[in-house]
């Protein structure tokens, strides 16, 4: 056993834990949990634990029902929001295969082969998002709008609001946890909220995110409302992205920072966003993975439509913050398309690889966009040579399955399950008359 597994079972009897929850997520993000007793986390640390994961999505073929949850010590940490004892821990798992090698349905072991592939470059990937998310009135009634908890927009401070006082409990317990918190305010729609996290590296970063979606969603209910990541749920209101800042390290120097160049931005730099802008179709299903993510990303709402990259453009898939004298290590890019509803192990694993392909093979960045994407026409547009994102899940989705990238940076296991599942998605959506059609056509035909 090595120190961390050591510690960990230390740290379980002296703080008299008697629920490990051992988590992990299936191919569309979804967190999944099963409870340990401490008594058998040794051997879960040694052998794994075994489970029958044929209901599960991602692992669910019948020659994969038998699979090893190992959970890994480093991510141990006691849940703050189950208040008083019997005190409850959790850690994240890797999920293995009978004969011990890493289960090609699992996304956090598609993030960790990814995250090789840039240290065998000499990269360590770090990550921070910016994560968006409404708070509404229970009850949820499927079919009718949802009632946002507030009118207020963004970065308005209102007295006495439950909002400011939800988002400072939410950062209390997320520190409490080790998740640093940077920033926090309420965002442009009403009921809408932003936190974001502290940069760290790429498999910390979705890991925290899983946690902080499970945060927010408990504290939610506990204080009377519901909070959701929906992309999209109020028509006429800006959506939730999740705008996540990249950057790859070389061990202490930031590979993206370049003393004197435009930005500041190195030549690695620029091949990473061109690696994003000329696969950005292609990750497009990953990073959006929901029908309801294309209602954002054609919505406004300051959120982006198109592929192309710019200092200082809400409408552009990539954007580069201006440089901070005298803080490089902040150099760094901010990819708007991601929603906080993807499956974070996979988007950061394709947006990784993407990038790397740009310094692979050397792509040339093309022009910053410099205007407001959206006034340009579409002829002035294509004459830039930008291209738009996807319009639909169903357009991401034929676009990813072309891609050679994806495949690869997936592996064909999560690769083929992911487009099952998606396509499954577009089917069920594509045969639904829409309250938009019986409104507006009904009455006229
Ligand atoms: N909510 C916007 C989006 O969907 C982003 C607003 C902002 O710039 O933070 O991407
Ligand atoms: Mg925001
Ligand atoms: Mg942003």
């Amino acid at each position: 056993m090595d120190r961390q597994q050591e510690y960990v079972l230390r740290a379980i009897e002296e703080r008299d834990i008697r629920f490990i929850r051992v988590w992990f997520t299936d191919v569309v993000g979804t967190l999944k949990s099963v409870a340990v007793a401490p008594a058998e986390l040794e051997s879960a640390f040694e052998e794994g634990l075994g489970f029958d994961g044929s209901a599960i999505e991602g692992f669910s073929r019948i020659t994969e029902s038998d699979m090893l949850v190992k959970p890994d010590p480093a991510t141990f940490q006691v849940l703050p929001w189950r208040g008083q004892p019997p005190v409850t821990a959790r850690m994240f798992a890797d999920i293995h295969t009978p004969d011990g090698s890493p289960s090609p349905g699992d996304p956090r072991q598609v993030l960790r082969r990814a995250l090789d592939k840039a240290a065998d470059m000499g990269f360590t990937f770090y990550t921070h998002p910016e994560i968006e998310f409404f708070l509404f009135e229970p009850p949820i009634v499927p079919g009718e709008a949802p009632r946002p908890i507030d009118q207020a927009g963004y970065f308005d401070h209102v007295a006495d609001s439950r909002g400011q006082d939800f988002r400072r409990e939410a950062i209390g317990v997320l520190e409490s946890m080790g998740i640093s918190v940077e920033f926090s305010h309420h965002e442009g729609a009403p009921g809408q909220n932003e936190i974001d996290l502290r940069y760290a590296d790429a498999l910390s970063t979705a890991d925290n995110i899983m946690t902080f979606r499970t945060v927010v969603k408990e504290l939610a209910a506990q204080a009377g409302c519901y909070a959701s990541f929906m992309p999209k749920p109020l028509s006429g209101h800006p959506g939730s992205g999740m705008h996540t800042h990249l950057s790859l390290f070389e061990g202490e120097n930031n590979a993206f920072y370049e003393a004197g160049a435009p930005y500041q931005l190195s030549r690695i730099g620029r091949q990473f966003i061109a690696g994003l802008l000329r696969h950005g179709a292609e990750i497009s299903a990953v990073t959006n993975q929901w029908v309801n993510s294309y209602k954002r990303l054609w919505g406004g709402g300051e959120a982006p439509a198109h592929i192309c990259w710019g200092h200082n453009n809400s409408s552009a898939m990539v954007r580069v913050p201006l440089y901070k004298p005298g803080k490089e290590n902040s150099c760094r890019i901010e990819v708007r398309t991601l929603d906080p509803a993807c499956n974070p192990y996979l988007a950061f694993a394709v947006l990784l690889t993407a990038g790397l392909a740009g310094i692979e093979n050397s792509y040339e960045l093309p022009d910053e966009a410099e205007d407001d994407v959206w006034r340009l026409t579409d002829a002035e547009r294509h004459a830039l040579g930008i291209l738009p994102l996807p319009s639909s899940l169903d357009e991401a989705i034929g676009a990813m399955s072309r891609s050679e990238l994806v495949a690869d940076a997936l592996g064909e296991h999560v690769f083929d399950v992911f487009l099952r599942n998606k396509r499954r998605e577009w089917t069920d959506y594509r045969a639904q008359v829409t309250p938009f059609e019986l409104e507006r056509l009904l009455p006229l035909l």
